[in-house]
């Protein structure tokens, strides 16, 4: 039986990993964690816990029996540039902080499978622009520069102790259940709500500015099934490729445009452009679908259905209350 932790659970992620896992492993053995006192998607189990603080962190993996980690929690790309060097000890020790107790409970011989995400942002301009698996890696961000160190960290403590840890360097994440936290990609879940609005969107990328994206249903698929691969077939340590879809503001506009004909979008690029300037536009997903079966389902027409319908739902509510 899986006892099962997520650190960073109020987040866009966290807030859908919780309830597919509670799914799959029964919700008492699911522990939602965040910073705040507010379990705010109503998980089963709630803690409040500040990744920060490792001797909190080790007491509750001890007290609870947890097997597998979720560490979630990170200043994200464009949230990151306004605080870099806050950005960069949470997102360093934090990963440290599980990597060390994970390292710890292998020598105890209770070991825990660790679940941390890096993201296209750990790649940079001069990385080929379909980015393979192994690429120049020179990120520019200091969220991208914290993602890839924390790659390294990853495959060193899988090398040097034996820690079962998995990653996947996650696109750009679609979602309308809870609100995107800081990224440079959160242009592409703001657009729909201001598309029902009746609103024109003004968009913080220019119309051809093309990255990697992926809609939550997938990445939650993909998480998972990592997580649940045998050990054998997870041969890269650093963190796993994976797509899902690409496209640029204008095509995701006009995809909206084909459903709601008097949706505008206006461009108005800031200083996310330059950190979206310096990411791939795509990922050369092989090794994940070699190594453990990785496919993407969902496509653009599909996710915009299921966003415009999905987003109405809180649109409508919002102008009820
Ligand atoms: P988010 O900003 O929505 O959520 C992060 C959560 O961490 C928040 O609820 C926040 O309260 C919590 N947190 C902050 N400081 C904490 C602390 N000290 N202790 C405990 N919790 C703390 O982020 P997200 O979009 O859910 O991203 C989750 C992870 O996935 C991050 O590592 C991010 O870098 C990565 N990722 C996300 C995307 C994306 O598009 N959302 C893309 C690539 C990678």
């Amino acid at each position: 039986m899986e006892r099962i932790l997520i650190i960073g659970a109020n987040g866009q992620i966290g807030s859908e990993l919780v309830s597919a896992l509670a799914q799959q492993h029964g919700a008492a053995n699911v522990i939602a964690s965040d910073i705040g006192a507010d379990n705010l998607y109503g998980a089963a189990r709630y803690a409040r816990l500040d990744v920060l603080d490792k001797d909190a962190l080790a007491r509750l993996v001890e007290q609870e029996g947890v097997t597998q980690v979720y560490q979630l929690a990170a200043l994200l790309s464009a949230t990151g540039e306004k605080a870099p060097l806050k950005a960069w000890t949470l997102n360093m020790d934090g990963l440290l902080n599980i990597l060390e107790i994970a390292r710890e409970r292998v020598e105890a011989g209770k070991p825990l499978k660790v679940f941390w995400p890096s993201s296209i942002a750990a790649f940079g301009p001069n990385t080929p622009g379909d980015a393979p698996q192994y690429a120049v890696m020179d990120p520019t961000s200091i969220y991208g520069i914290s993602k890839l160190a924390g790659e390294r960290l990853c495959e060193y403590y899988h090398a040097k102790y034996g820690v079962d840890v998995r990653s996947i360097r996650y696109p750009g994440i679609i979602s309308f259940k809870s609100p995107p936290g800081g990224g440079t990609t959160d242009y592409a879940i703001a657009i729909f709500h201001a598309a029902l609005k009746g609103e024109t969107y003004e968009c913080f990328l220019g119309p051809d500015t093309t990255l990697p994206m992926i809609y939550m249903p997938d990445a939650i698929r993909a998480t998972i099934q990592l997580m649940d691969a045998p050990g054998e077939q997870v041969k890269i340590r650093s963190s796993y490729n994976v797509a899902g879809v690409s496209f640029n503001p204008r095509e995701l506009a006009g995809a909206i445009k084909a459903k709601l004909p008097a949706f505008e979008i206006a461009y108005k690029p800031d200083s996310r452009q330059q950190i979206a300037d310096s990411w791939p536009k795509s990922l050369d997903d092989e090794r994940a679908r070699q190594d453990w079966g990785w496919q993407s389902r969902v496509g653009v027409d599909e996710m915009v259905a299921d966003m415009l319908a999905n987003v109405q739902v809180s649109v409508d509510a919002a102008v009820q209350a």
